[in-house]
């Protein structure tokens, strides 16, 4: 990702305290370790990790706000695990490359991915409020292949003329970094395109940076003619406090029931324990499990990964453990299928 995206660039009067709290955000890893009283030998970094590096093709990046929720001084912090980057980072690791899930491939027009019947998925921005190692999208060519600006026009043109597009994902990066004027101008026009019957927002912001959900979004949201379907992204019962909850209610409350996709991440929430407590802390919230995905293997990401067998046993103790509606569908990307692959109980493996 690019490190100067300009929708995330703080201007010189912030006037949206959430674009304050963005702005904030810790950048630096010796911020973050000095913030929860840890040294990088702890944390088993060398200089090249540590290391300030702007220009570090995926820095360090974090919300003041979810530092507050990791536990000061453990280095194996479930949420400190999730953004510090590693020199495990670097290893390269058969069958883990650049696009593993063919996105290049289904792009219908730049920026606009089409992989599933009746369903799109709109990249808006490559930037995001936190950068989390194990990212999907780490290496998406953003600048060739997002919907900002001249690329956003052709795929509104796309999305207009077929008509068997219900739903618009708008996805990323994440989109509600994107500015207050720019996201209502587009959520606006994909609004007036009525054959689309929802719209989708895949974000993890309401999570990492609940600042973001202000009466202006809410009233936003709350304005369109389309379905809105909000889809959050935690991975650990950790993520959510008081102002999470708050934040979480407050959407609900104009969108109906929201979503929650999880990565199944090695060291941070691959013990039925933590999973079936994230489940209930979601619920708790208002928030129902959709997926939890097995990793995409994207180069840089293989320390996270979890051998599927050891997946479907992790959820069959869930399975145990919850109602129903409270386990998610384990679920892997796979380059040309039809939907999501369901693994385990729900599926055939
Ligand atoms: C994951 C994904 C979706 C959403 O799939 P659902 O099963 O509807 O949640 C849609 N489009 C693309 C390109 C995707 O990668
Ligand atoms: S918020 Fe989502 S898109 Fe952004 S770095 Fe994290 S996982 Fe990737």
């Amino acid at each position: 990702m690019h490190p100067a995206r300009p929708e995330t660039t703080p201007g010189p009067v912030s006037r949206h305290s959430w674009q304050a709290a963005l702005a904030r955000g810790l950048r630096d890893p010796a911020e973050l370790l000095a913030a929860l009283g840890l040294t990088a030998a702890e944390c088993g970094l060398g200089e090249a990790v540590m290391a300030r590096d702007g220009a570090a093709a995926f820095p360090l990046r974090v919300p003041l706000g979810f530092v507050a929720r990791m536990r000061p001084g453990d280095p194996l912090d479930p949420l400190l695990l999730q953004v510090l980057p590693s020199p495990a980072e670097g290893q390269s690791v058969p069958g883990f490359g650049a696009d593993p899930v063919g996105d290049l491939a289904s792009a219908r027009s730049p920026g606009l991915l089409q992989k599933y019947a009746g369903r799109a998925l709109l990249i808006t921005t490559g930037a995001c409020a936190i950068h989390c190692r194990y990212c999907f999208r780490r290496d998406y060519p953003y600048a060739e292949h997002s919907a900002a600006a001249s690329h956003l026009e052709s795929s509104l043109q796309v999305i207009a003329a077929d008509t068997s597009l219900e739903e618009v994902i708008l996805s990323g990066g994440d989109p509600l970094v994107l500015g207050e004027k720019r996201l209502e101008d587009l959520l606006l026009s994909i609004d007036k395109l009525t054959h689309v019957k929802r719209i989708r927002l895949h974000s993890r912001v309401p999570v990492v940076l609940p600042e973001r959900v202000d009466s202006r979004l809410l009233t936003l949201l709350g304005s369109l003619r389309s379905q809105v379907v909000v889809v959050i992204h935690a991975n650990h019962s950790q993520e959510i406090d008081g102002d999470v909850s708050q934040a979480l209610r407050a959407l609900a409350a104009v969108t109906g029931p929201l979503l929650n996709q999880a990565v199944l991440l090695r060291g941070i929430n691959d013990s039925s324990r933590v999973l079936v407590a994230l489940s209930r802390a979601l619920f708790g919230a208002g928030v129902l499990p959709y997926y939890l995905h097995q990793l995409d293997p994207v180069a840089g990401t293989a320390h996270f990964a979890v051998p599927d067998s050891t997946a479907v046993a992790l959820l069959a103790e869930v399975l145990a453990q919850l109602p129903g509606y409270l386990v998610p569908k384990l679920v892997r990307e796979t380059a040309g299928k039809p939907a999501k692959t369901p693994l385990g109980s729900f599926g055939t493996t």
